[in-house]
């Protein structure tokens, strides 16, 4: 007995027929639920992508593992267009999702670290601002929105903000 027929018997006839060629994307055209290609077979929901996924591997899919289009189409069901995993990601981005969630707070890390007087030196400086900001370890983006006044600005002295460079 192949790994394979403890898939779903659906015949790949019976997928490619429900589905729309579209930029090289195999389109699903059926059911869905929870915005996932599915099809009900004898009274049971089955997930399209884990289907196509297990035919075209030859093997079942770790339930723990998710088959998810890598192309960008939420209805995509194409096997080369299918990466694995894991089955609690939300979205096939989230591994990028993880990795800005990094870096935001690293960033604001870093902000939260640059103490007054770097802020202050940052505005009595004349050095153009990507030296400032490659000399302190800033983005220059930061260290312009610091110079402008947009960021940092200290309400306890209420006039600091009319202080912006002339
Ligand atoms: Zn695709």
């Amino acid at each position: 007995m192949s790994m394979v027929s403890q898939v779903p018997d659906i015949k790949l006839a019976y997928l490619l027929e429900r589905c729309t060629e579209v930029d090289g994307c195999l389109l699903w055209a059926g059911e869905t639920r929870g915005g996932r290609p599915t099809a009900t077979i004898k009274n049971k929901t089955v997930q399209i992508r884990r289907v196509v996924w297990s035919l075209a591997n030859e093997r079942r899919l770790d339930p723990s593992r998710c088959p998810r289009p890598n192309c960008g189409h939420a209805l995509c069901v194409h096997p080369d267009h299918l990466d694995e995993e894991e089955r609690m990601a939300p979205f096939a981005g989230v591994s990028r999702t993880i990795d800005v969630r990094a870096r935001i707070s690293a960033t604001l890390r870093a902000r939260s670290q640059v103490d007054e007087s770097v802020v202050q030196a940052i505005r009595a400086s004349d050095e153009p601002q990507h030296v400032m900001a490659g000399r302190l370890g800033l983005s220059k983006q930061y260290v312009s929105r610091v110079y402008n006044f947009e960021t940092r600005v200290d309400y306890s002295q209420p006039f600091a903000q009319l202080r912006g460079p002339l």
